[in-house]
């Protein structure tokens, strides 16, 4: 099969390597009609990830079916169309037992394109599928459900549940990328007063105004505080979500947030960054970290199929799996190109092609 392989440092093909097969009874694999691109795949490509070895197939969002599985599944069946999570729960470990599967220390976590080879293929291999994939309900379109994958449920637990967001509240979110964009989304679930989105690009904070923010600052052109303290009674935002993962926003963040408020840092972070405890002591701040868990996959998919999160929005580009390499271009070249999602579409059966459908690019 072809597949997307990280060989080092900037360095990345489309290469032909074997397919993947069953290694344990819990696996199943997959044949990838629908996967996307990451920031966490741009950030391996840095070289950040060092735990990620050349050799590497990339990717851990992706739609498919399954066509082959272990023994010892038991919920799924070949031919079942399956959400690929980008964390995978062994489902016994203690930490999978209190559905904090991002924690999982049984072998899961996200492994996906980064401890194990990924989803941006023509199949993969799914280890504990039963306790790992949702299968998708018949109505739902793949671009409908593929960034529950990843950024929905992400910006959702880590920043919006762990924020604490109250009907009300107002919610400033640092960063106006895919996750910062999300959480700008998942926040309105709680009918929040305000949300500000800050960043450093114009074209974003409009994505961000198109999601639903009600306020946006450029904080390379404004003083982000000065707004902020003048939105909210100069108390400063009840919640804070940081979407970043640089030290200089994360201190933002610190700055922004009301006494009594919450620090929600969804960011990746490659460098230290200054807790300003000779300020923050006293204010009665609550600071959050996290990866994922994707607990949430399940409401959310509720959510889509109601009517109430749309989040095909983010897809700014569409690339025939077979053009991956293309599609990484468009995604690193963002602001250039505006790309926020890139759709990467598998080969369809021949069955369910549709006759006309266009794979262009459409940015
Ligand atoms: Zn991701
Ligand atoms: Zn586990």
């Amino acid at each position: 099969m072809k597949a997307l392989v990280y060989h080092g440092p900037g360095q990345r093909s489309w290469d032909e390597v074997p397919d993947p097969v069953i290694e344990q009874p819990t696996d199943v694999v997959v044949r990838i009609e629908t996967a996307t691109i990451c920031g966490s795949d741009l950030h391996i490509l840095k070289g950040d990830v060092p735990e990620t070895t050349p050799g590497t197939i990339l990717g851990h969002e992706a739609v498919g079916t399954v066509i082959e599985k272990g023994a010892a599944v038991s919920t799924l069946a070949v031919g079942d169309r399956v959400l690929l999570s980008c964390i995978t729960s062994c489902g016994r470990c203690r930490f999978c037992k209190e559905t904090r599967y991002g924690l999982c220390v049984g072998g899961g976590g996200w492994i996906f394109g980064h401890l194990i080879d990924g989803m941006q293929a023509e199949y993969a291999r799914v280890p504990f599928a039963d306790t790992s994939v949702f299968k998708v309900p018949p109505e739902l379109t793949d671009e409908q459900v593929l960034f529950l994958s990843d950024i929905l449920p992400t910006a959702y637990e880590v920043g919006v549940l762990n924020g604490g967001v109250q009907p009300g509240d107002t919610v400033a979110t640092v960063g106006a990328g895919p996750v910062g964009l999300a959480a700008v989304l998942t926040a309105q679930l709680y009918s929040s007063a305000q949300i500000i989105a800050l960043d450093l690009s114009d074209a974003r904070l409009e994505k961000a105004r198109e999601f639903g923010a009600n306020v946006t600052i450029n904080n390379g052109s404004e003083n982000a505080l000065t707004r902020v303290m003048e939105l909210t009674g100069m108390l400063g935002a009840d919640v804070v979500i940081e979407a970043v993962g640089v030290p200089a926003t994360f201190e933002l963040c610190t700055e922004l947030v009301r006494p009594g408020g919450r620090v929600a840092n969804v960011g990746v972070h490659g460098h230290s960054a200054a807790l300003h405890l000779e300020k923050l002591w006293s204010r009665d701040v609550t600071i959050t970290t996290g990866l994922v868990d994707t607990f949430s996959v399940p409401q959310l998919l509720k959510l889509v199929a109601g009517g109430q999160l749309d989040t095909t929005p983010f897809i700014t580009h569409r690339f025939p799996l077979s053009e991956t390499m293309l599609g990484y271009d468009a995604f690193a070249a963002a602001s250039e190109t505006h790309a926020l999602k890139v759709v990467l579409e598998g080969e369809p059966v021949a069955a369910e092609r549709a006759p006309d459908k266009d794979l262009a690019f459409i940015g």
